[in-house]
């Protein structure tokens, strides 16, 4: 008998390395035949940082349906100089290995400024607006933007199942119900020429698995250390909670996921969506004559022109504070041999 290596308390399962490979691909092609992610002939952009959830997105796209559809990746460069730099090394390794044709985005060349420059306006300037708040608005108004111009029908995200949770309960606790209704493994209720619909290949897969998947199966991606940035960020809060509550009462997340997935349709129908507009100013989709991306641009530049603030802000410390995201001893439990 082949000897365990892997449980997942929410089984429990016990895995060999064969077998986990095996459970977790199965798992994973499922998600994207049954919800019809990629149709024969499609073109998917695939939004590629060079971590591990966009980098096994990537890699299983490819094995499942990459005879039958065009892959592209899109990698986006925030300029956080040794952090992002690094992933997108790993990203360059990947779609060398796969033959896949990317491009590579940079906010400074977008947008003027790269979130390094905008962590030091908002220092100088006392702005309260978290760091993730500019950039979440620029990453999905890139990918969207060069997902279109590469002609793809589809824009497909690493997000895993642990995202998917954590943006539930961040929904409800800021009781935005629009948002609720319209996030899923095909994300998006808009119907827009000139919107993608982002698809979620992991969206039922954990994320301590995606890496654990990457290890064995030796898939070039950048793990080492979190976003200076993302110290602080409201999402942690959210993901402490809900590590908590697993570990507790195993299988929490998934039983979480499938509340949504019931009680989606009655939300859809209840909640009204706002119409999408075309930017004044730069031409993209917004629900509002200017789109929070320009928005948050103006403000910006209107900032640098400001004396510096008397009364900061309170400053966002910056560093890593996800200690749980890295530890792989919880909830799961790996012969140490994997790494
Ligand atoms: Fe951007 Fe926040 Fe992610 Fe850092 S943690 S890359 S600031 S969204």
């Amino acid at each position: 008998m082949k000897a365990k290596i892997i449980t997942l308390p929410y089984g429990p399962h016990h895995f060999c390395e064969e077998h986990f490979i095996q459970f977790f691909e199965k798992r994973v092609k499922k998600t994207i035949n049954k919800n019809k992610l990629a149709r024969f002939g499609e073109t998917i952009a695939v939004g590629v940082s060079g971590g591990k959830d966009s980098a096994v997105t990537l890699s299983l796209l490819d094995k499942f349906a990459g005879k039958h559809i065009t892959l592209k990746g899109i990698s986006i460069d925030e300029g956080i100089p040794g952090y992002r730099d690094k992933s997108i090394d790993q990203a360059k390794a990947l779609y060398k290995e796969l033959d896949i044709d990317h491009i590579i985005v940079k906010y400074k060349d977008s947008f003027d400024y790269s979130m390094t420059e905008i962590m030091q306006i908002k220092q100088e300037k006392g702005l309260a607006q978290k760091s993730c708040s500019y950039c979440g608005v620029f990453r999905r108004t890139l990918l969207n933007k060069h997902a279109r111009e590469m002609k793809a029908d589809k824009l497909a995200t690493g997000h895993n199942l642990d995202d998917e949770a954590q943006s539930v309960l961040m929904n409800v606790f800021a009781n935005n119900i629009p948002r609720l209704a319209r996030t899923g493994i095909i994300n998006g209720l808009e119907k827009n020429e000139k919107f993608i619909p982002r698809i979620k290949p992991l969206y039922f897969t954990p994320e301590k698995e995606v890496e654990v998947y990457a290890l064995l199966k030796k898939i070039p991606f950048y793990g080492e250390l979190c976003c200076p940035f993302s110290s602080g960020v409201k999402r942690n809060v959210f993901r402490t909670a809900i590590d908590e509550i697993e570990a507790s009462l195993p299988g929490s997340k998934y039983a979480l996921m499938n509340t949504l997935q019931e009680i989606q349709p009655i939300l859809i129908s209840h909640v009204k969506q706002e119409a999408l507009q075309e930017c004044t100013q730069c031409g993209e989709l917004s629900s509002a004559s200017v789109c929070k991306a320009c928005e948050l641009i103006t403000k910006l530049k209107m900032s640098s022109f400001m004396k510096n603030s008397k009364k900061h802000a309170p400053q966002e410390k910056q560093g890593c504070s996800c200690e749980a995201k890295h530890d792989l001893s919880k909830g799961i439990e790996l012969a140490s041999s994997i790494k």
